[in-house]
């Protein structure tokens, strides 16, 4: 039996104004307005629908000063995906914006990697450079899921499902990951946060939220070697994602992106 060639699509959910001097270590010259997009992703094929991160909760946005424009489960109704019944969920990392929200997907098992659940339990989580994009409630939540048996931990890199698979990348967080999946254009990588906009990867400039700057810049190479091409790759809070991809409807615009 072949491979199946997968759907994917980039669902956004929040938003936030900041400046391009906090979007990369050292800041920017040329500072200006330089806003982050916060998304979830689907990819579907072969009988399978996988929920990339569950981003997080209007009362989140609140806490933390995000715009919050939907939930992503509601974001993800609108291309038929009925959460609550969702088996699949890949959690990239376990920032807030990623990995909130995870009782809205109640029949899912977690895909997380074992390091990342290792660093945000671990001594690392005692400085607030380290800590200061986790929320307690959601780590927690997640050894909760643990004990439930509900999450499946993968030790680097791995097959998910047909064709799909999960690399470890690191960087951002000692645990990142990242989907490599097939489609009809080729393969397509969903970065998340190894690459928070098309610059950081392009022009080699490190986002200042990072584990360890070598593994986010080795990060950067790896994500190319995994793609068919660096217009294969997928950044986690570009709003250039929505610029360079179709909705798959016109009622979906600014909201939807297909990737395929
Ligand atoms: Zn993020």
């Amino acid at each position: 039996m072949s491979t199946p060639l997968y759907e994917v699509y980039a669902i956004k959910y929040a938003h936030h104004e900041r400046r391009a001097s906090e979007n990369f270590i050292g800041g920017d010259p040329h500072d200006g307005p330089m806003p982050l997009d916060y998304f979830v992703w689907l990819v579907r094929g072969g009988g399978r629908e996988i929920v990339v991160d569950t981003g997080f909760s209007a009362a989140m946005a609140r806490k933390r000063g995000r715009e919050h424009l939907r939930c992503p489960t509601e974001g993800l109704k609108l291309l038929g995906v009925d959460c609550s019944a969702v088996k699949d969920v890949v959690i990239t990392h376990l920032h807030y914006d990623h990995a909130g929200n995870f009782d809205l997907f109640p029949a899912a098992t977690l895909h997380l990697q074992e390091l990342e659940m290792n660093y945000a339990t671990g001594r690392y989580m005692c400085e607030e450079c380290f800590r200061g994009a986790f929320e307690v409630e959601d780590v927690v939540g997640m050894v909760r899921r643990v004990y439930a048996g509900r999450v499946r931990f993968h030790d680097g890199d791995g097959e998910l499902c047909p064709g799909v698979s999960l690399h470890l990348i690191g960087g951002h967080t000692m645990g990142l990951q990242v989907l490599r999946v097939p489609t009809r254009r080729g393969w397509v990588v969903l970065a998340s946060d190894a690459t928070h906009f098309y610059a950081n990867m392009e022009q080699v400039r490190p986002f200042p939220i990072v584990w360890s700057v070598a593994g986010m810049v080795d990060g950067y190479r790896r994500l190319k070697a995994l793609a068919d091409s660096p217009a294969h790759i997928i950044p986690g809070h570009d709003p250039l994602v929505l610029e360079r991809y179709r909705a798959p409807s016109k009622d979906l615009q600014g909201i939807v992106a297909r990737l395929d």
